[in-house]
């Protein structure tokens, strides 16, 4: 018998039959996978006979839709916000050919690109004069920031160096692009005398940063930003989770029509956690700032695209699913996770779901689950519908405060599947 390892499938031969995936994926791509699934073959850690199923298994898509059963409304690796069907509809309409900067009646440009955006955000959030809409929240504060300090300070608190994920720390991008940051107080307690000995010729401007993946409780003294408005230099409120205005039931989040009336000059957060929206960065406040800030060099490397600001544009308008799950009562959960459970013979038990990483830390949103056995989740994941549920003292937690009641159905028959 001659050795196994040279019996491996033609490059060709392996193509015709991945040419489902060569229409997905594309030649190229398709062609490297089978290329390192000879390559296992050859080393041995692949059977010759199964070359075509390795190299599909190498293909895998950027984006697999899931149902998230997890209870955690903005859910960083679930992509944060999910959009609403208005913004979904206006992102296919922006898709071909707009008038994003050509003005149809006279066929000359126009400088509106993006501008009923931020007139829309200016009207949702009272005691903004102008707006602006970069790439993410980092993008919006990094902006802010190099334009009101590069080479000179930023003071901020100590207690306010937050990391904001994936080992991306607040400090690092600030100091990137120019300012120096001048900290001041100490984790737990920042004075506004801390301030005030900090502030000189030097500073550019104060940087409040709401923490809001973490909390500090006890011995804790946070400035507001009433009283650094009384300053004399600019105000920048970082507030993360783009709240535009208070929600009552989130009563220790910020949010900017608060924070721009307690004096702050301008404020920065991001468009898909609490907003709802696409990804992209917010910046609310100061007329005469605010245009500062958009004829910055740097503005137009942190520009969005059409796509961005039509699906902000509609989630202005109409609401974001965010917001509907986040005020799920758990009367209105009661009854469609008993149904589930019915149907798959598991047991409700009290769940609390979370806002996530999008803010307000520590608030709990209470509500049901339905309980299963641990082994079910990793089924639940790789099935089809992919369902992401939660994983807690040995248990698989199915919580339907993010399922669209529309998708309880397929949701019962993944359970199904997934316990068979
Ligand atoms: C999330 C967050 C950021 C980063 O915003 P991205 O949109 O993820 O870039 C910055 N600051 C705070 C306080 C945040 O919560």
């Amino acid at each position: 018998m001659g050795d196994p390892r040279r019996d491996i499938p033609r490059t060709d031969d392996v193509l015709r039959q991945l040419s489902a995936e060569v229409d997905r994926f594309g030649r190229a791509r398709v062609k490297t996978a089978v290329t390192d699934a000879q390559q296992a073959a050859r080393s041995g850690a692949v059977p010759t006979a199964e070359v075509t199923d390795h190299a599909r298994s190498l293909l895998t898509r950027s984006f697999t839709p899931v149902i998230n059963a997890t209870g955690v409304v903005v859910h960083t690796n679930l992509g944060r916000a999910p959009l609403s069907n208005k913004a979904i509809d206006a992102i296919v309409g922006a898709a071909g050919y707009v008038d994003v900067e050509l003005d149809l009646a006279t066929g000359a440009r126009s400088r509106k690109r993006g501008k009923p955006v931020l007139d829309a955000l200016v009207a949702a959030t009272p005691g903004a004069e102008a707006a602006l809409v970069v790439n993410n929240g980092a993008a919006a504060l990094s902006l802010v920031l190099t334009c009101l300090a590069a080479r000179r300070e930023v003071v901020v608190s100590r207690g306010e160096l937050i990391e904001i994920g994936d080992g991306f720390r607040l400090p690092d991008l600030i100091e990137s692009t120019g300012p120096r940051l001048r900290e001041v107080g100490t984790t737990n307690r920042t004075h506004a005398a801390d301030y005030e000995r900090a502030i000189g010729e030097a500073t550019g401007a104060v940087l409040k940063v709401h923490p809001s993946n973490f909390r500090v409780e006890g011995f804790t003294t946070a400035v507001p930003v009433e009283q650094l408005a009384g300053l004399g230099v600019p105000v920048v409120v970082d507030i993360g989770s783009g709240l535009l205005q208070r929600d009552p039931l989130l009563p220790d989040e910020p949010d900017a029509a608060s924070v721009l009336a307690a004096g702050a000059d301008l404020v920065t957060a991001s468009g898909d956690k609490l907003l709802g929206g696409p990804q992209a960065g917010i910046i609310v406040g100061r007329a005469e700032l605010v245009e500062r800030i958009r004829r910055h060099p740097l503005a137009r490397a942190f520009r969005v695209d059409k796509l961005t600001l039509a699906a902000l544009e509609a989630t202005l308008a109409g609401g974001a699913p965010v917001t509907d799950y986040r005020h799920r009562t758990p009367e209105d959960l009661l009854a469609r996770t008993r149904r589930l459970a019915d149907a798959v013979g598991a047991e409700v038990v009290p769940h609390d779901g979370r806002v996530g990483g999008g803010g307000a830390p520590g608030v709990q949103l209470p509500g049901w689950a339905a309980s299963l056995p641990e082994a079910v989740a990793a089924q639940l994941r790789s099935g089809d519908p992919a369902v992401v549920a939660r994983v807690r003292d040995g248990r698989c937690l199915v919580d339907l405060r993010c399922v669209e009641e529309r998708d309880d159905e397929r949701l019962i028959e993944a359970v199904r599947r997934a316990m068979a």
